[in-house]
């Protein structure tokens, strides 16, 4: 192996790469915001408003789950975190747990809808079932889970090492994002030292900012990317 080649690479992922699998995307005209409105299903303050109805929306999402399954971009990705010969650091905004099931350790920087955190001893657990304002947290008995997602308004987690990892790699990549929401739409800047390459449906609102692109369905554009990555090895 060549030391020369085992870079660093940073992998950003949205919804796009799981709508294959049968997932909703959020910022497409057919997308889950175009139904319900954030502000009342994903803020801190709609959960302090109507907890129940905040409950409902994130209850039937992670139902949602167990009828899909990890595609072939999730697969590939999995791939090359086992194959590249540097370090790979995989950054999800999906709260699904695609990734997961695919053989990743993804960081999940807007939380994951398969766990609860507890509001009353901030305990955070993994969690299947349905939530509602009567569950007992299973550390401290107090009525007060939440979804332990990052809301709108709240600061996405692992900020510090996903920076540090843009700050030293040598490709960063972006699938399946609109490339709207901050921070995550800013990585690319961060990565401007870097070969930047986007992979998405069509061309994202950040696109200007990769120097390659390549656009199509994920379950294609992502194995067939993978498969030349691990090639120049
Ligand atoms: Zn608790």
């Amino acid at each position: 192996m060549s030391g020369r080649r085992a870079y660093g690479i940073v992998v950003l992922t949205g919804a796009g790469i799981s709508r294959e699998s049968g997932l909703s995307t959020f910022r497409d005209p057919d997308g889950i915001w175009a139904t319900v409105r954030i502000e009342d299903v994903a803020t801190p303050e709609a959960f302090a408003r109507d907890p129940a109805r905040v409950h409902a929306f994130y209850n039937a999402r992670r139902a949602q789950l167990a009828a899909v399954k990890p595609n072939a971009a999730h697969q590939a990705l999995a791939r090359l975190e086992r194959e590249w010969p540097g370090p790979v650091l995989l950054v999800t905004q999906n709260v699904d747990d695609l990734h997961d099931r695919a053989g990743s350790r993804p960081l999940h920087m807007h939380g994951e809808l398969r766990r609860a955190r507890c509001l009353a001893c901030a305990e955070t657990m993994p969690w299947t079932a349905d939530l509602s304002t009567a569950t007992p947290c299973p550390a401290c008995g107090a009525a007060a889970l939440r979804p332990d997602v990052v809301w709108f308004g709240e600061m996405p987690l692992e900020m510090d090492r996903i920076a540090a990892a843009l700050a030293g790699c040598g490709l960063f990549v972006s699938i399946g994002t609109s490339g709207t929401v901050y921070p995550a739409a800013g990585f690319v800047a961060d990565a401007g030292h870097a070969r930047r390459v986007e992979l998405n449906l069509e061309p994202s609102a950040g696109s200007a900012s990769f120097g390659e692109a390549h656009h199509g369905p994920a379950t294609k554009t992502v194995p067939a990317f993978v498969d030349q990555l691990l090639l120049s090895r």
